[in-house]
């Protein structure tokens, strides 16, 4: 089965997202804030609190992704895992306020840590580039790159990227700037 891993979106400590993918109406969903994917499921809803998702997906059409994802080059350091491949856990020694032990950060890799979910444990990702004109980050990248047969649309509306991949899987990603007018 080669399909989209929903969990490498699931930041277990963002608040912007919920540490594991949920059903909801026949969909199994996932964020991290700045990107949302979901897949057709049959399995049952999820019970508890869950991130009301569906409306955004409801205001986009996915009907023009048609363009194919380009093969983007991984030139640079994967910024989720700063380059060392190893997913980051808050920092023991100063509970993420930041110290020296993790050079401020407030998130360190431990020698046990699993790899890290955007990169894969390369570390690396694409640099930050534009796709239809909208600005996108390298860790978004990374992540729409490993979505089998991940076609997108070049009209890009409010600064969010749609796009769609094998099994049904359709996707927003969140551009890193905003027009204003
Ligand atoms: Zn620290
Ligand atoms: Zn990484």
């Amino acid at each position: 089965m080669n399909e989209f891993d929903l969990r490498r979106i699931c930041d277990p400590e963002s608040i912007r997202s919920l540490g594991s993918p949920w059903v909801v109406g026949g969909w199994k969903c996932a964020t991290n804030g700045f990107v949302a994917m979901r897949v057709p499921t049959t399995e049952a809803d999820s019970e508890g609190d869950y991130l009301p998702i569906a409306k955004l997906f409801a205001a986009h059409t996915f009907d023009d992704c048609t363009t194919p994802w380009p093969t983007l080059p991984c030139d640079a350091e994967c910024s989720a895992c700063y380059g060392t491949g190893k997913q980051p856990r808050e920092c023991s020694r100063c509970l993420g306020m930041g110290c020296k032990s993790c050079s401020e950060r407030g998130k360190r890799v431990y020698s046990k840590s699993p790899p890290c979910p955007v990169c894969l444990g390369a570390g690396r990702t694409p640099d930050q580039q534009c796709i239809g004109g909208e600005l996108f980050v390298g860790n978004l990248l990374a992540l729409i790159s490993g979505v089998p047969g991940c076609r997108y649309s070049s009209d890009i509306v409010d600064n969010i990227l749609t796009f769609v991949g094998d099994h049904g899987l359709q996707g927003l990603a969140k551009g890193k700037y905003r027009e204003t007018q």
